[in-house]
């Protein structure tokens, strides 16, 4: 049953991540084909006129504008999602300036919360600014700061929740309503609880952006991202942004995504029972200040955590007692889990955010995010749940 919006609510989310959005060609290939090429041609002059006039015409011009493969991609990720429309982009951090650039202007005011990736960060803090547009940061967890500064009007608001690295979780739907009171468009990036854990959309958001390199592909191979919304915004707004741009998803990255979408659901399940159970493992060890994860009864927003997510997602946070030491020390004794500023892939990473990820940030603006110099962020992967237990306990025990 396809309903008005396009959105076929009868298939269950692994259904369609297997079957989704898949175009055949006159081949009657199993697999999704990848179609390598930047151009396409006609069979007429008076055929490539149409396909340039036509407001209506679905066909594919240039591989900037569209693609076949990177359609299947955004096709699939769209019903995965249940939004109205999907549009591919080269990376995470294209689909988040795409998303907020295409709809800004000098004047306009954007708040967003402080816990972001760091490039997020850049762009809302400092590359908006100087085109004129003001950003107000605001601790995502305090819904009074949010009623403060949403009490002015408002262009856009930008948040990511669970945030990166300390999993601070956002209430999604009472920032929705403030937003749309202060006559904001709110974007919600969504990398950390994936299309499987968590639907902003249904809370209220009105645009969702994803890294797909996390863990959509989830085998560290490819990097890209997707911007999804309503059909309209991305059509006004988004998509003659992105074709003069030039943001675009290479095919080949299109199709080791649209095959890394079959097998999310299952990944995703398995990386966050063994995140679950390392956090419960690892919490109360005296070398250990803290352990963050967002299903964890001592989460500060635990409750908050269990109504909007399905699963806790697959990062755990640790606090080193002995600071930077310790938490070198750890990683350092690591032998099966990686140390690597990457996540979301089907090996375990860890990183010491305060020297890689967050190290832009002076000391005190990453005190405020709570990252302090024994954080270690997590990645937990698909290996084996008792193996990885030993080698983190181990390395622990070592630091
Ligand atoms: C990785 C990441 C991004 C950026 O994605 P890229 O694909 O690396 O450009 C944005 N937001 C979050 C939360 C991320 O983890």
């Amino acid at each position: 049953m396809v309903d008005d919006s396009g959105i076929d609510r009868e298939l269950a989310f692994r259904t369609q991540a297997v079957r989704g959005g898949l175009d055949r060609s006159e081949h009657c290939e199993t697999a999704e084909a990848m179609y390598l090429t930047s151009g396409f041609v006609y069979a007429t002059a008076e055929e490539a006129e149409e396909a340039f006039a036509s407001k209506t015409s679905t066909r594919f011009v240039y591989s900037r504008f569209g693609n076949p493969t990177v359609r299947m991609f955004e096709e699939r990720l769209r019903r995965l999602e249940g939004a109205e429309a999907c549009r591919a982009v080269a990376t995470g951090m294209a689909a988040v300036y795409a998303s907020l650039a295409c709809q800004l202007r000098a004047g306009d005011r954007v708040v967003a919360s402080r816990a972001l990736f760091g490039s997020c960060q850049y762009i809302v803090g400092e590359l908006l600014p100087r085109f004129g547009i003001e950003s107000v940061f605001v601790d995502g967890a305090d819904l009074d700061q949010w009623r403060t500064a949403l009490a002015t009007p408002t262009r856009a608001v930008f948040l990511e929740s669970p945030s990166n690295p300390m999993l601070e979780v956002i209430d999604l739907k009472a920032v929705c309503e403030l937003a749309h009171r202060a006559g904001a468009r709110v974007v919600v990036d969504n990398v950390f609880a994936t299309p499987l854990l968590q639907k902003p959309l249904a809370f209220g958001a009105d645009i969702v952006v994803y890294s797909a390199t996390k863990h959509i592909d989830g085998q560290g191979r490819c990097m890209g991202g997707a911007v999804l919304g309503r059909r309209e915004w991305i059509e006004s707004e988004l998509v003659p942004f992105l074709r003069h741009t030039g943001p675009a998803m290479s095919p080949f990255n299109a199709w080791t995504m649209v095959k890394g979408l079959e097998t999310l659901a299952l990944r995703v399940e398995a990386s966050c029972a063994t995140a679950l159970r390392l956090a419960r493992a690892l919490e109360g060890d005296p070398k250990l200040a803290a352990v963050r994860y967002p299903f964890l009864a001592s989460h500060p927003q635990v409750e908050l955590a269990r109504k909007q997510m399905k699963a806790g997602g697959t990062i755990v946070t640790l606090d080193f007692a002995g600071g930077k030491a310790a938490a070198f020390r750890f990683l350092n004794a690591l032998t099966l889990v990686d140390i690597s500023n990457n996540l979301g892939d089907s090996k375990s990473l860890a990183c010491h955010p305060a020297t890689t990820t967050h190290q832009r940030l002076t000391a005190e603006e990453r005190a405020k995010l709570g990252i302090v110099d024994g954080t270690v962020r997590l990645s937990v992967g698909l290996e084996d749940a008792a193996d990885l237990e030993a080698d983190i306990r181990r390395a622990v025990a070592a630091s």
